[in-house]
């Protein structure tokens, strides 16, 4: 706000203050100063105080902008000054006459006029000796705007006190205005300032600096007295897609919608902030038992998945949440918040949408992939994996007809690591795409060492195919860079796949199989299992989960089961491979069945490329025996 423009001083009109109780001299102060007399004649009276110097001509602009007003005693002054001030159009100076009988003289009548007026500029006359300087400015001290002019004036002399010391008023004024008004500034600046050091622009939330003073105090209460905190963090689901696919203003959209709802759902005393992108927390202070967080945690789920409305158009989203609380997990900060954070970890790990409170075993299990997380990028730029090939045997010979390639991590410290230990994290981490792309050279490489009619089987992970024309040329090099048949090559594939209609993938497995390459889905029967897949897609080959093989009994259902599985590979013209075949029992029920192959530890466990060889050398030697 500007201060100038506010007050609407008019700041050319000086005023001035003439107070003295002879109303003749009032006159002489008009003519000298405004200039309004016809004659410029010095009359007697005049004569007494002005000397023989003769007012200058009212001829210059300056002086047609001075108003002159009349006061006849001090207290009139004053009276005068008060008024003009609170009317908004203050006196610049005054001329004070020293002896003003019968009321208040010169001294007093200054003294009081400051009162109301400290910046007035006042010129005291006086035409005798009686009050030294020293006096006056003993009795009013030293101010700079006070001077003192003798009797008789000189007209001249009181002309350009005028237009000095209200020029001198008027640019203390401006100075005063001006400071004022940056301070003004300052102060708004300071707020906003503050403002901006403790909030979230977006959602006007609590920002982290904030939310740790306040998990801080919340947690010295907790130190204090029985009574418990909790740390509520939030990330919304997959807001990254919502970004990307909706544009930022609408994900901007959410988040403010996101943080109206939790600050509804909490106390005044609770914190809501926002600590980054889609990192929602809460610091729900002064629980008294752990039941209430649960209660709260509720009515959060319950306002959160309610659809918002993005662009005119309802939105549905999905939230995890990690919650730790205090004592019980942890009664410092860093601790608490990093508990939480571990249980948002394990929400997101468990499917999103669910809400999760910090426990020991999470903090074991959420360390562990951590430090797979970060030790599976040592191991891709060491080159610390192996493959390991496992045996598929055809029911019909009894012979091996193909080998699966089963990755292994080779550790420096922990040694072998089996893939169900690092696969799901090198997909979560897309370190999968590289990973899988060395797998399928290597695994193209080792075949060419074997007999022309051995398959090589590959696992391909879902998340490979979310570059699909990635693993399309991953395949295509590897064939040209080996000389591998792609006869001889299986793609084994799940269900996830193909779960979210993924046209593309179905285009390139297609691609792919007009090439020669074989398309086997694997794992079958432990995912959705929809037929409806076996109709959009001819697969070379089905393998039926080893859970069902390991879960066989002489009942009737599990039997029933495995026929039907042979009975569509039948239907479906294609290979079918039971796996996890590990005794005898098992191979009698699968071959009775009609599976073509089968694979299991009762033909071999994985073995290290190096032993494969020995292996074909076996089968040549049993065959020529
Ligand atoms: P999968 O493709 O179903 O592989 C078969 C798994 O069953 C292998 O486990 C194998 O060692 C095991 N197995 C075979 N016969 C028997 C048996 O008779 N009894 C028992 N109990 N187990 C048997 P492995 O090597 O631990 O691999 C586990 C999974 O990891 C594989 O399941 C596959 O989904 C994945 N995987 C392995 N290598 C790769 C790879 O290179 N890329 C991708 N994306 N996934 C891989
Ligand atoms: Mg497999
Ligand atoms: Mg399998």
């Amino acid at each position: 706000m500007n201060m100038l423009e506010t007050e609407n001083v008019d700041l050319t009109k000086r005023r001035i203050l003439i107070i003295d109780d002879n109303p003749s001299i009032h006159e002489d102060y008009q003519k000298i100063l405004v200039g309004q007399s016809d004659s410029m004649e010095i009359d007697a009276e005049m004569s007494e105080f002005f000397g023989e110097s003769l007012p200058p001509e009212p001829k210059s602009q300056s002086l047609q902008t001075l108003q002159v007003a009349s006061a006849f005693q001090g207290q009139e002054g004053v009276d005068m000054v008060s008024a003009a001030i609170s009317q908004g159009n203050p006196f610049a100076m005054a001329f004070v006459d020293m002896r003003m009988p019968p009321g208040w003289d010169g001294l007093k009548t200054i003294e009081e006029v400051w009162k109301v007026a400290p910046d007035l500029q006042v010129v005291i006359c006086t035409a005798y000796s009686d009050n030294t300087w020293e006096e006056v400015s003993q009795r009013l001290g030293q101010k700079d705007n006070l001077l003192i002019l003798k009797k008789p004036f000189d007209s001249v002399e009181v002309f350009q006190l005028a237009v000095a010391l209200t020029e001198k008023w008027d640019l203390a004024k401006k100075a005063r205005l001006t400071q004022q008004e940056l301070e003004q500034l300052v102060e708004e600046r300071t707020a906003q300032l503050q403002q901006a050091a403790l909030h979230d622009p977006l959602t006007n939330l609590a920002n982290r600096n904030k939310f740790n003073d306040r998990l801080d105090a919340a947690l010295k209460r907790c130190k204090r007295g029985d009574i418990g905190a909790g740390v509520i963090l939030i990330d919304v689901d997959f807001f990254k897609q919502i970004n990307d696919t909706k544009g930022h203003a609408v994900g901007d959209q959410l988040l403010v919608q996101v943080a109206q709802r939790l600050t509804e759902c909490v106390r005044e005393t609770d914190t809501v902030a926002r600590l980054g992108g889609d990192e929602f927390a809460i610091i729900q202070s002064e629980v008294k038992e752990p039941e209430s967080a649960r209660i709260v945690l509720e009515r959060i789920h319950n306002a959160i998945s309610q659809p918002y409305q993005l662009d005119g158009e309802d939105y549905h989203c999905g939230f995890s949440v990690g919650i730790a609380m205090a004592p019980t997990d942890g009664i410092e900060a860093e601790d608490l918040l990093q508990k939480a954070d571990l249980a948002l970890y394990q929400a997101k790990e468990d499917g999103r949408g669910i809400f999760r409170f910090y426990d020991t075993d999470i903090e074991a299990r959420v360390r562990k992939t951590r430090e797979v997380e970060k030790g599976l990028h040592r191991a891709i730029a060491e080159k610390e994996f192996e493959l390991y090939y496992q045996p598929i045997i055809s029911t019909e010979t009894q012979e091996t007809c193909g080998m699966e390639a089963l990755i292994r991590w080779i550790h420096p410290q922990h040694g072998l690591i089996s893939p169900a230990d690092f696969i799901p994290v090198a997909e979560k981490t897309r370190l999968i795409i590289p990973l899988g792309q060395w797998v399928i050279q290597q695994a193209c490489s080792d075949a060419m060492d074997w007999p022309d009619n051995i398959r090589i089987a590959i696992n391909i992970s879902a998340v490979q195919f979310e570059k699909p024309n990635f693993l399309f040329d991953a395949v295509i090099t590897a064939l040209k860079q080996t000389g591998l048949s792609p006869y001889r090559l299986e793609l084994e594939i799940t269900e996830s796949v193909l779960l979210h209609e993924n046209d593309n993938a179905f285009s390139i497995l297609r691609l792919l199989q007009e090439k020669g390459v074989r398309i086997v889905l694997d794992d079958f029967g432990t995912g959705y299992s929809s037929l409806s897949y076996l109709r959009s897609f001819s697969f070379n080959k089905l393998k039926l989960d080893r859970s069902f093989i390991h879960e066989l009994s002489d009942s009737e259902e599990s039997q029933a089961i495995l026929r039907a599985v042979a009975g569509l590979g039948q239907s479906f013209a294609m290979e079918t491979t039971a796996e996890g075949v590990e005794n005898e029992w098992q191979l009698e029920r699968v071959q009775l069945e009609g599976f073509s192959q089968v694979q299991g530890f009762l033909y071999g466990k994985p073995l290290p490329a190096e032993k494969t060889l020995d292996l074909f050398q076996c089968q040549n030697d049993d065959k020529t025996d």
